[in-house]
């Protein structure tokens, strides 16, 4: 990884932080990209804005080199503009994570036009946008690699969740299509798939807990989502760090669509 470049999307917080830590504590050279003012519209729960890219980076830049550009990965112009600030910053890009996601989940009778446009343009359209706007950079490098962040949703489809599950069995088919299609220019595609990680997306979305404290809410979560798990407990944004690494670094892996799940998805 030493000297690598990589563009992270959505590495503001959660497991954009982790794989950001993972990459900079290797030696590669990391841009954190993430909205850097909140989102508009009917949101559930909130988005990123620029302090949590500041603290990303004031965190960070302790391990290595590490630096942040706002992005709106539904936006091609915002896309090409975080790919120009990463070639300014470091002068190439070897390394692209397809990681800025939302949630949205309901019942199919209540669930919103909007919702369902906004969690598509995210989640698979991002990944459409940003590779496009990346590849003319990752053409250039010897080690190019992108990883796209699906899910376990994106293996197996569950009650009230047709956009997000839809969204994810979306990202692993252009994951395989374009491991496929990019594999003659030396660049491969994975995709990492997370079980169940107590981000803002569990902890203020999926599973809301009145707990104020932080340690607390993490405590809660922890015990209610334990037992679901074969290996016996949630994942971490450092398990997807650990993971993002391998798909970073192995040579002759790509295609793929890697459970980080402790076996609650095994296919
Ligand atoms: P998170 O909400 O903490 O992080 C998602 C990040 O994406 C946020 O910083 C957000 O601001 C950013 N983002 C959203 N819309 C964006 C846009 N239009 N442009 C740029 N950035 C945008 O949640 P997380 O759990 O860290 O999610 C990271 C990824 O992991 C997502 O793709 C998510 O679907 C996936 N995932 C999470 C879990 C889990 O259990 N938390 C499980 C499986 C997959």
């Amino acid at each position: 990884m030493r000297n690598r470049v990589a563009l992270i999307t959505g590495g503001a917080r959660g497991i954009g932080r982790g794989i950001a830590e993972a990459f900079v504590k290797a030696g590669a050279r990391v841009v954190v990209a993430d909205l850097a003012t909140r989102a508009d519209g009917d949101w559930s729960y909130d988005l990123s804005d620029a302090s949590d890219l500041d603290q990303t980076v004031r965190e960070q830049s302790a391990f290595g080199e590490i630096s942040a550009t706002a992005v709106d990965v539904t936006d091609a112009a915002s896309c090409a503009a975080a790919v120009a600030a990463t070639v300014s910053a470091y002068g190439g890009l070897d390394i692209l994570v397809n990681n800025a996601g939302v949630v949205q989940s309901g019942p199919i009778d209540d669930f919103s036009e909007s919702a369902w446009d906004n969690v598509f343009a995210v989640n698979t359209k991002g990944i459409f946008l940003m590779t496009k706007a990346a590849l003319p950079e990752l053409r250039k490098s010897t080690s190019a690699a992108i990883i796209n962040i699906a899910s376990i949703a994106g293996k197996k489809g569950h009650r009230n969740m047709a956009a997000y599950c839809g969204s994810k069995f979306a990202a692993i088919g252009i994951t395989q299509s374009l491991a496929a299609e990019l594999a003659g220019s030396g660049i491969r595609v994975n995709a990492l798939c997370p079980g169940i990680v107590g981000t803002a997306m569990w902890l203020e979305h999926l599973l809301p807990t009145n707990a104020l404290e932080p340690a607390q809410q993490a405590a809660e979560f922890e015990a209610a989502i334990s037992q679901t798990i074969p290996l016996g407990r949630p994942q971490t944004a450092a398990d997807m760090g650990a993971a993002a690494l391998y798909l970073a670094t192995a040579p002759n892996v790509t295609g793929v669509s890697l459970n980080v799940a402790g076996g609650i998805e095994m296919n």
